[in-house]
């Protein structure tokens, strides 16, 4: 099985589960265009926790952990295995700085995703946990540390989103223009990545007034660093997605290799 390229993907509202819009469609053709994996990885910006995890579970739970949606999204579910197998690699391969939980589940950062790309949940799936304590850097050089994985054919992908700011949101309104500071970040995240200023993206609070506004809280911004870690040398970067949901949440997608 062939080198698999990584993926950034902003996750946005779990609306985006059931509904069918340009955003989905680029997820659902991302599935059918990218080579197959053996074996997908999420780093997710939902489960938070002192030291880092990977879930090793056979059979990991769907977990709903969003609150006052409609029923039809608790009637979803994703059914895909787990591997106990890789998750002992990935320990290995970063020194034991990952650890295995065998009872964790699957939350939204990762199914609300890979329903659009993977709808047969037929490739097993395996979240990374975020080690809330530490900062930006430690999470850029524990995305480095996972490079293997990629050339064993497992797809990583980080999730979350680059503008995130719950405060600001227009919840009634998903199609509400940005505000000029999202647009404002949003960009100067794109250009850093294209220029592969990576240090400049650890020290995104040097920024001030933008970065604050866009990165109230940074869950949603870390799973992006580990996606610019994970960049090669040769690896050429595209965005699949770009655009805004509610004026506050970036829903920019990356590929890159
Ligand atoms: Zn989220």
């Amino acid at each position: 099985m062939g080198k698999q390229p990584v993926l950034f993907v902003g996750h946005g509202s779990p609306m985006n589960i059931v509904w069918d819009n340009g955003y989905t469609r680029a997820l659902r053709h991302m599935g059918e265009t990218l080579p197959r994996p053996k074996a997908i990885l999420v780093v997710s910006a939902h489960w938070l926790t002192d030291s880092t995890y990977v879930t090793s579970g056979e059979r990991p739970q769907t977990i709903y952990d969003f609150y006052g949606f409609p029923p039809e999204l608790y009637q979803q579910s994703y059914p895909c295995s787990g591997s106990p197998e890789l998750a002992g690699f990935i320990q290995r391969i970063t020194g034991g700085a990952v650890q295995c939980d065998d009872e964790r589940g699957i939350d939204h950062a990762a199914w609300a995703v890979l329903t659009h790309m993977y709808p047969k949940a037929d490739i097993p799936v395996l979240e990374l946990s975020l080690d809330y304590g530490k900062p930006p850097n430690y999470h850029y050089q524990l995305g480095q540390q996972l490079a293997p994985l990629r050339d064993d054919g497992i797809l990583i992908i980080g999730s979350g989103n680059i503008v995130h700011n719950l405060r600001q949101i227009d919840f009634a309104n998903t199609d509400r223009p940005p505000y000029d500071w999202a647009v404002k970040f949003d960009a100067w995240v794109r250009e850093n990545l294209e220029q592969r200023k990576h240090q400049q993206l650890c020290d995104y609070d040097t920024v001030g007034k933008t970065a604050e506004l866009s990165v109230p809280t940074n869950e949603h911004y870390l799973p992006m660093l580990y996606a610019a870690a994970l960049r090669g040398q040769n690896d050429e970067l595209s965005f699949f997605y770009e655009g805004f949901q509610n004026g506050s949440i970036s829903m920019r997608c990356f590929q890159a290799g």
